[in-house]
């Protein structure tokens, strides 16, 4: 399943390439699981729509989309100034999520269609942005003046990451995997993450001293970041916005090392199941 770090490397991917084209139109799947809002909502959300940017929210592709033509004249720049003058320049969201196959390629028309191809938007560039996920968990949806629950782990002050965790009974990995508290942190980062912390996935939020979290969310920021820099990782097979596989792995110090030696104390990791996750760590490194 892709990760944050993979959803931020695609988000750049995509944005890099896509920003300022214009969606001519849709074309959606059959199947109804990908769809989180109907399917007239995001073909009238989608098409004529200027994608503005791309950004990763949480692990949501979010493309911003803004009304009007693509401003390719002076011409036609001040007419489209003219007719939407006073309207906010972004008007709507079309918002992705890959769940565990969800892939976006960006193609010629006339490349094959994919088994399992559930979207199409047709750019005014004459390429194709296309959507296509096996497993069906992963999600398209639109929204207008769309906004994530939880808070940015990459971006989290200090204090507000306190006060997120502080007093929760519920063990540290649980409170780290509640999309609630902190978006976007799945269970590959938070055993990294608590690994490099010292602190084990079992123990109560609630019982983080005043020196472990501070500890913990500079953490997370290093693994996050570190895997970004690395491009993402994954466990799974996928390929990023350009369908060119091979993203660099990041060595996972922890997850799925389950009786290996502990890089740092050789002591062999252990593996516990914490909210139906498997959750690994040192029993000597972590606290
Ligand atoms: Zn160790």
């Amino acid at each position: 399943m892709p990760e944050l770090p993979e959803v931020e490397t695609i988000a750049r991917g995509l944005a890099s390439r896509v920003t300022g084209d214009v969606i001519e139109s849709v074309w959606l799947g059959s199947k109804p699981e990908p769809l989180k809002s109907t399917a007239s909502d995001i073909v009238a959300t989608l098409e004529s729509k200027r994608i503005a940017g791309v950004r990763r929210v949480g692990k949501h592709i979010v493309f911003d989309l803004e009304n009007g033509e693509r401003a390719s004249s002076p011409v036609s720049r001040k007419s489209r100034k003219k007719a939407h003058a006073g309207m906010p320049a972004t008007t709507a969201q079309w918002i992705v999520h890959l769940g565990m196959t969800g892939r976006m390629l960006i193609c010629k028309p006339d490349q094959a269609i994919e088994k399992h191809t559930h979207a199409v938007a047709r750019l005014a560039s004459g390429r194709e942005l296309r959507f296509i996920d096996p497993r069906r968990f992963g999600r398209l949806s639109v929204a207008h003046g769309f906004q994530a629950q939880g808070a940015e782990p990459l971006e989290v002050e200090l204090d507000l990451f306190v006060k997120l965790f502080r007093g929760r009974k519920t063990p540290i990995k649980s409170a780290l995997l509640n999309q609630k508290l902190l978006r976007g942190v799945g269970n590959i980062y938070a055993d990294e993450s608590l690994f490099r912390a010292g602190i084990r996935p079992r123990r109560r939020a609630a019982s983080l001293t005043r020196k472990e979290l501070p500890r913990l969310c500079a953490a997370i920021q290093e693994v996050l970041r570190e895997a970004i820099t690395a491009g993402g990782s994954s466990v799974s097979d996928y390929v990023d916005a350009d369908s060119e596989e091979g993203f660099f792995q990041l060595q996972h110090l922890i997850y799925g090392q389950e009786g290996e030696p502990c890089l740092v104390c050789k002591t062999p990791i252990k593996r516990v199941v914490i909210a139906g996750r498997s959750s690994h760590y040192c029993p000597k490194c972590q606290k």
